[in-house]
């Protein structure tokens, strides 16, 4: 047991409780829906991110009676919390930062703006192509210009440095956090691994986050070499790749783990995607530094979006895979229709199994899931 771990445990519920108290010292917070929001340009705007995008199952019924049944349940999730009234992140935000990255989360925002303010940046979707640089740049100058004024503040090239150095401090301890099931056997379950960085989402205070990923992953390694481990040399080590996945829809990590697997990686937004990418804070132009970072980010939103196979690949091998899930949200459509490239590089290339598996958050077909999950992990039994 990692006692470090139990701050994160409870940390959603413990900082909600906190939040009026901070709210009432004159804290203000920014909540925001995607990897694609910068928040550096937050930060140096003396607020404070929450990722609010939802994984519970609870909201989606009310959600329904605006949005279409036949729509992603994270986006549903996201709305319903907004909507009921239930998620006291929503609740304390000043602003919401949206994108346009797929069609269901941008048409959404136009409906939560209704409920509360939403800036939504316009996102380029080829990440190679010069004009998307510009056109980002820009969208990233409209979105400070936007902070300056809600929050009656200048963002000085100063205080964009720092909190690039911030950032990338916040980056790297999220990445030791994962790069711990790099050993043979895994350190830890992957559901511990979703746990310490989902909720690290929730935190009011970027240092005193980074202090506890910090301090988790040294007390991980020194009882690593003690001999904890998750498994043992013959436990299958599995890539979980596509779709955000939070505490509430983590039902096809449980399974893999229940039938004696280990999901040692974790490639989606929600895990491993944007934590090889840094910013240079001395950087003479930081702004366009910052812009190249977040058009860097593999997500299926991206066309090409060849970053995702790079990622895949250099995964696989330093996480020492055995086999590959790809999980697809229904009505996903972008990461639905990738599925098929990355098939093809998990057979092809790398001679490894490989399953796609398209759920929502409900638990009525787990038993279904388990069958087919069970069946993929007796395939490549040791
Ligand atoms: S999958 Fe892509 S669009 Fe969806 S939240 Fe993640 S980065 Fe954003
Ligand atoms: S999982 Fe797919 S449909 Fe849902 S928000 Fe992300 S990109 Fe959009």
């Amino acid at each position: 047991m990692i006692k470090a771990f139990e701050v994160f445990d409870t940390m959603r519920t413990a900082n909600a409780g906190r939040l009026k108290e901070a709210r009432e010292q004159g804290k203000k917070f920014v909540g925001t829906y995607c990897t694609f929001c910068p928040e550096e340009l937050i930060i140096a705007a003396g607020a404070a991110p929450f990722g609010l995008c939802g994984t519970k199952e609870d909201p989606i019924a009310s959600a329904e009676q605006v949005l279409p049944r036949n729509l992603c349940p994270l986006i549903k999730s996201s709305y319903g919390f907004a909507a009921t009234g239930t998620c006291p992140y929503f609740q304390a935000s000043d602003l919401i930062i949206g994108e346009t990255t797929c069609d269901g989360k941008k048409k959404m925002f136009e409906v939560m703006n209704d409920l509360k303010p939403v800036h939504v940046m316009q996102l380029p979707h080829d990440p190679e192509a010069a004009a998307s640089l510009d056109l980002w740049k820009s969208e990233l100058n409209r979105l400070k210009d936007r902070l300056e004024e809600v929050f009656q503040t200048e963002i000085t090239e100063d205080k964009l440095r720092a909190a690039m150095r911030l950032k990338n401090r916040e980056t790297t301890a999220k990445r030791r956090v994962h790069d711990l099931n790099q050993r043979v056997p895994a350190v830890i379950s992957g559901i511990q691994v979703l746990t310490v960085t989902w909720m690290s989402g929730f935190a009011l205070n970027k240092e005193e986050i980074i202090e506890a990923l910090e301090a988790y992953v040294d007390e991980a390694l020194v009882k690593a070499d003690e001999g904890l481990a998750f498994g043992d040399q013959n436990t299958p080590r599995i890539l979980v790749t596509g779709v955000p996945v939070g505490l509430g829809s983590e039902k096809v990590l449980r399974l893999v783990e229940d039938n004696g697997g280990a999901v040692v990686g974790l490639e989606n937004c929600t895990g491993y995607k944007t934590l090889r990418l840094m910013t240079d804070p001395d950087a003479a132009d930081p702004m366009e530094a910052l812009a190249r970072k977040y058009l860097g980010i593999p997500c299926s939103c991206m066309s090409p979006n060849k970053g995702r196979m790079e990622l895949l690949s250099d995964m696989i091998t330093d996480f020492t895979v055995d086999g590959v899930i790809d999980l697809t949200w229904q009505a996903c459509h972008t990461y639905n229709i990738e599925s098929y490239t990355v098939a093809e590089l998990v057979k092809q290339k790398h001679n490894l199994p490989f399953l796609q598996l398209e759920t929502d958050y409900s638990q009525s077909d787990v038993q279904t899931l388990n069958v087919r999950i069970a069946a993929f992990m007796e395939m490549i039994q040791k």
